[in-house]
């Protein structure tokens, strides 16, 4: 707790984005809590140790195209080579009662090698008449042959334990015959949004009032970030219900995210409940939209607290809160690939602050994409986000940029996967 108070010293000035990306960090420990599921329930989830294969990949050597099985030793060093045809092989078939000496054997993509064959001629490559097959010459030893283990051998390693799942690789899993896998829990992320203004979609919206969309963007962020969503509602601008509630939240949780509330007005509570019932890491990150951004304990849980606008919820939950809930759920952090685009518009900045700037893309003459500012970029424009592909990124040194030039754009599939 130490270390976090002496952060309060650092209140007043702007955090880089990838200083509170650090500090986050070290304020959360990898869930610890395992289990076993099934191969179909096991995509985004994190290994929780490592795989080996238990058998080999292919588990047979096997033909990769449909054609002609021979042995190579069987074929003329210099010229085209004549065989007797003698048997057929297809998919799923035993070959045991096949051999290559020579002759050579029908066979189709998968089907197991005969006994003595080491190379395939495509079918597409050969004349096969009166019960001969010619066969070109210039093909090489071991060609459109599948050995056993080429993929992977019995015993090699398949996945690193920290690996959180993708499609490739559950069907690795599936192909190595696995049935279920040992997974880390899934961290556990309360949501809350606050402000008097909000209502729940559905109920009728009073004459100051806007239906909450942000903890619908966090529920859908956080699950497809990998955690386990923890609904917890809207909480009133009331400091002392705000404390009460964050409490009782650390307990059944790994994570609290918070939205609005953080800024410095009279009415932004949460800062305050924060200091009542936990302990404030940093508030303040040089990031546009989004620049309240507040971090902290309450008891030993962590806590989060993102602007109140949408956008800014966006935004720096993809930058700022991803790679914590990373970090929680035990898997590397990977940060989002940037794209190099060219610039449509000139654009002014303040220097020591990252901006993210929304845009479209267009084709562009040389093959670098050229992206279009969306016109209206408040930021609590949500149809900014929908209208558009994805985000520049402006580095802080930045001031001015001049429409042409060139800047890294992250598309919204890789901010929210
Ligand atoms: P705040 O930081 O609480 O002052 O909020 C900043 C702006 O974001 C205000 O216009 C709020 O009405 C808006 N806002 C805060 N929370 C939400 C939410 N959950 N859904 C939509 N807009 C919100
Ligand atoms: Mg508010």
């Amino acid at each position: 707790m130490a270390q976090l108070s002496r952060d309060d010293e650092a209140f007043g000035a702007l955090m880089s984005v990838d200083e509170a990306a650090a500090k986050a960090a070290t304020l959360v420990q990898p869930v610890a809590g395992t289990c076993r599921v099934a191969l179909a329930e096991s995509d985004g989830r994190v290994l929780a140790e490592a795989v080996a294969a238990g058998i080999d990949l292919p588990p047979f050597a096997n033909s990769a195209v449909d054609g002609y099985a021979v042995r190579f030793a069987d074929l003329a060093a210099d010229g085209p080579t004549r065989l007797p045809l003698a048997g057929r092989v297809a998919a799923g078939m035993d070959a045991a009662g096949t051999h290559a000496d020579g002759v050579a054997v029908r066979v189709f993509t998968g089907a197991p090698m005969p006994p003595g064959a080491d190379t395939v001629f495509m079918q597409e490559d050969v004349v096969e008449r009166d019960g001969l097959v010619n066969l070109p010459a210039g093909l090489k030893p071991g060609a459109n042959a599948r050995p056993a283990g080429e993929d992977i051998a019995s015993g090699e390693p398949a996945l690193p334990a920290g690996r959180r799942l993708r499609p490739q690789d559950v069907a690795l899993l599936a192909a190595l015959g696995f049935t279920d896998v040992a997974v880390r829990e899934r961290p556990r992320v309360a949501i809350f949004s606050t402000g008097d203004e909000l209502t729940e979609p559905g109920s009728p919206l009073g004459p100051a009032a806007i239906y909450d969309a942000n903890r619908s963007l966090l529920r859908a962020m956080v699950a497809r970030a990998g955690a386990e969503v923890v609904d917890l509602g809207i909480l009133r601008d009331e400091p002392r219900e705000l404390s009460r509630r964050l409490g009782e939240a650390a307990g059944a949780c790994d994570l609290i995210l918070t939205s609005g509330g953080v800024s410095t007005g009279e009415e932004d509570h949460v800062k305050a409940a924060l200091a009542a019932s936990g302990s404030l890491a940093f508030w303040r990150i040089g990031i546009k939209p989004g620049r309240p951004v507040a971090m902290g304990l309450v008891g030993s849980t962590p806590f989060v607290g993102l602007p109140g606008n949408p956008v800014a919820v966006f935004v720096t939950f993809a930058f700022v809160a991803r790679p914590l809930i990373a970090r929680l759920a035990g898997t590397q952090w990977r940060p989002p690939q940037a794209l190099p685009v060219r610039l449509g518009f000139p654009y002014r900045k303040k220097e020591g602050r990252r901006e993210y700037v929304r845009v479209s893309l267009e084709p562009g003459g040389d093959g670098v994409p050229v992206a279009r500012k969306y016109e209206r970029d408040g930021a609590g424009v949500l149809t900014s986000l929908t209208r558009t592909d994805g985000l520049v990124e402006l580095a802080e040194p930045l001031t001015r940029i001049e429409a042409g030039a060139l800047a890294p754009f992250y598309a919204y599939d890789g901010l929210t996967g």
